[in-house]
C-alpha cells in the first residue's frame, strides 16, 4: 500500500514545523516521486537537481539511474547519441544541457567542446585547454616515448587541435602507476575508448547540426505564415491589386519596407496585427498613388503613340525629333532640379 511506503523529504520543514518547504510532490512516495520525475528530460532533472541539496542527494544517487536513462528517452526532436561510456547520465546531462561553464559555473550558452567533453567560457577555455602540436607533442615523464595520442583525447585538426591539460596530467598518473606490461594493455585499452569517443564527438555534432537545420526550417515556416496571414487580412481589406507581387515589387523601397514588417519571424498574434496595420496600409496607400502616376503615364504615352501613327513617314520623323529634344530638355532640367520623372 502506498501510505506504508517510504516517503522522500526533501528541503526543510515549514517554520509552523508541517511538513516539507518545497513542495506537497516531496511527501509523497519514494516510488511515485522516481515515477513522476521519469517523465521529465535531462534538462529539467539537471534544474531539479540544483534546487535544493536533498534533491541534488537523491538525483545523484546511483540508485537513481533509472529516472535519468528515462529522461533521455523523454527528448524529444532528433536523437541525440546515446550516454557514452566513461560518463554518467548526470554528466553526460550537464554537458549537453547545462548552460553553465564547467569551469567557473558562469552562466551563458557556452558551446560544448564534444571532443573533450566540456563547455567552457573562454577565459576557462585558456586555463585548461592545451594547443596540440603534433611536430612537438607533450610527452609523459615517466615514458617520453608513448604517443600521448593514445592516452589523451585531442580535438581534430580541422577543428583546432587542443587537449586537456588535467586529462594529461591524469594519464601521467595512470600510467606511471602500472607495471610494463599493464601499461601496454593500458594503451591499448585507451586507444580503442579514444576511436568510441571520436565517433561519438562527430555524432554528436551532427545532432547539433541537425537541431539548428530543423530550428532554421521552423523559423521559415513561422515567417511564411505570418506573411500569408498578413497578406490575406489586407486582401480582405481591399489592397489585393497593391499585394501582387508585379505591383508592389517595382516600387524598391516600398516593397523593401512592407517584407520588412511582414516577414518577421514571429506568429502574427491580433495585437501585432493593430501595430502592423497602419504602417502596412500606409506603404500600400503610397503604392496605390504611385501607380496611378504611372498607369496615367503610360496612357499618355499610347495617346501620343497613337497620334503619330496616324500622321505620313516624314511628320512621323519630325516628330520624333521634336519629342527626342523635348526629352533632352526635360532630362536636363531635371538634373538642374534634382528632380527624378515619374516612370
Ligand atoms: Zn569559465
Amino acid at each position: 500500500m502506498a501510505a506504508q511506503l517510504p516517503q522522500l523529504v526533501f528541503g526543510l520543514p515549514n517554520s509552523d514545523g508541517t511538513g516539507s518547504s518545497s513542495s506537497s510532490l516531496l511527501n509523497c512516495p519514494v516510488d511515485c516521486v522516481v515515477e513522476v520525475l521519469a517523465l521529465l528530460t535531462p534538462g529539467d532533472i539537471l534544474h531539479l537537481a540544483r534546487t535544493s541539496k536533498h534533491l541534488r542527494a537523491f538525483l545523484l544517487s546511483k540508485r537513481q539511474r533509472y529516472i535519468w536513462k528515462e529522461s533521455f528517452l523523454n527528448l524529444e526532436g532528433p536523437r541525440l547519441p546515446a550516454c557514452p561510456p566513461g560518463l554518467s547520465e548526470p554528466q553526460y546531462a550537464n554537458l549537453v544541457f547545462s548552460c553553465h561553464c564547467h569551469s567557473c559555473f558562469k552562466v551563458h550558452n557556452y558551446v560544448v567542446d564534444w571532443d573533450l567533453r566540456v563547455r567552457y567560457c573562454s577565459k576557462c577555455k585558456r586555463d585548461h585547454t592545451r594547443k596540440f602540436n603534433k611536430e612537438n607533442p607533450p610527452k609523459l615523464s615517466c615514458d617520453p616515448g608513448v604517443d600521448v595520442q593514445k592516452l589523451i583525447s585531442i580535438r581534430p585538426p580541422t577543428m583546432g587541435p587542443a587537449f586537456l591539460y588535467t586529462d594529461l596530467g591524469v594519464a601521467t598518473r595512470t600510467y606511471e602507476a602500472l607495471d610494463p606490461e599493464a601499461r601496454l594493455k593500458y594503451l591499448v585499452s585507451s586507444n580503442r575508448a579514444l576511436v568510441d569517443r571520436r565517433i561519438h564527438a562527430r555524432e554528436c555534432r551532427a545532432w547539433v547540426d541537425e537541431i539548428a537545420r530543423q530550428a532554421a526550417l521552423a523559423r521559415e515556416a513561422l515567417k511564411s505564415e505570418r506573411v500569408q496571414a498578413i497578406h490575406d487580412r489586407l486582401e480582405a481589406l481591399g489592397w489585393s491589386e497593391e499585394l501582387r507581387a508585379n505591383t508592389l515589387c517595382p516600387h524598391g523601397s516600398l516593397a523593401t519596407q512592407y517584407n520588412a514588417i511582414a516577414g518577421k519571424y514571429e506568429a502574427l498574434t491580433d495585437l501585432g496585427w493593430v501595430v502592423v496595420k497602419p504602417r502596412l496600409e500606409a506603404l500600400l496607400t503610397e503604392v496605390r498613388r504611385l501607380e496611378s502616376v504611372r498607369k496615367a503615364s503610360l496612357a499618355e504615352s499610347a495617346r501620343r503613340a497613337a497620334e503619330l501613327l496616324k500622321l505620313s513617314p516624314r511628320e512621323q520623323r519630325a516628330a520624333a525629333q521634336r519629342e527626342h529634344r523635348s526629352w533632352i530638355e526635360y532630362l536636363k532640367g531635371q538634373r538642374k532640379t534634382g528632380k527624378t520623372p515619374p516612370y
